[in-house]
């Protein structure tokens, strides 16, 4: 046992039972994706493929998602962000990799989806790097944590309706040119995923540096 479990036990986000962070109980409260859907109409895809007639040269090539954001997942993606939990990333990536479907294409690079420099620097990390990384090691997948930026402050696309989110975000981001990229299948991290916006912004930013595939690959959804 860690010292610092017996100052601050480890809770279970959805009923506070000590000793994990989601007990059996609340695992099974957790609302997990079952039917996933193409990231361009919404509607059923297999496996999260985008559909053959949705998908454009600049856009996304599908979309994992673990589970609806609510309940214990909502719960433990506020821990993770706001107070700081960051172990709570390593059981989340747990389930989010063993979800996984065996169907999808093999990953070359992870890249998470990055906060603007002043907001990492406020939050004191990027939620979506520290679960890039866990992801990374556990699939053994190398990850670039640098090479996308946010350039543009933005306001929380939560705040906003669907047109704005996409206005929002248009331009915020920007990538370096380099070869590590060329021809990559890529796998984009992020922790929420509410319209899409901002994973069909970084994929248009990496597709037009020669990248060949992007997935968006999120804890949760909606
Ligand atoms: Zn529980
Ligand atoms: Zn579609």
């Amino acid at each position: 046992m860690h010292l610092l479990d017996i100052f601050f036990p480890r809770r279970c986000v959805s009923c506070g039972k000590i000793g994990v962070y989601f007990c059996n109980n609340c695992i099974k409260k957790i609302d997990f994706i079952d039917r996933s859907i193409c990231p361009v109409c919404e509607k059923p895809a297999i496996d999260g493929f985008t559909h053959p007639k949705c998908h454009s040269p600049y856009g996304l090539d599908g979309m994992y998602a673990l589970a609806h954001f609510k309940g214990p997942v909502k719960k433990a993606i506020h821990l993770l962000k706001y107070n700081f939990v960051t172990d709570m990333a390593e059981p989340l990536c747990d389930f989010l990799v063993k979800g996984l479907p065996n169907t999808l294409p093999k990953f070359d690079l992870l890249v998470p989806v990055p906060l603007h420099q002043k907001k990492e620097k406020e939050r004191g990390f990027n939620q979506s790097l520290v679960l890039t990384k866990i992801i990374s090691k556990k699939l053994n997948i190398p990850y670039c944590p640098s090479i996308l930026k946010r350039i543009r402050l933005t306001v929380p696309q939560a705040d906003l309706s669907g047109r704005e989110r996409r206005n929002n975000i248009k331009g915020a981001f920007y990538c370096a040119k380099s070869t590590i990229l060329t021809d990559k299948t890529i796998g984009l991290i992020d922790d929420v995923a509410t319209t899409r916006s901002t994973l069909m912004e970084c994929c248009l930013v990496l597709k037009r540096l020669q990248v060949k595939r992007v997935w968006g690959v999120v804890l949760a959804h909606g």
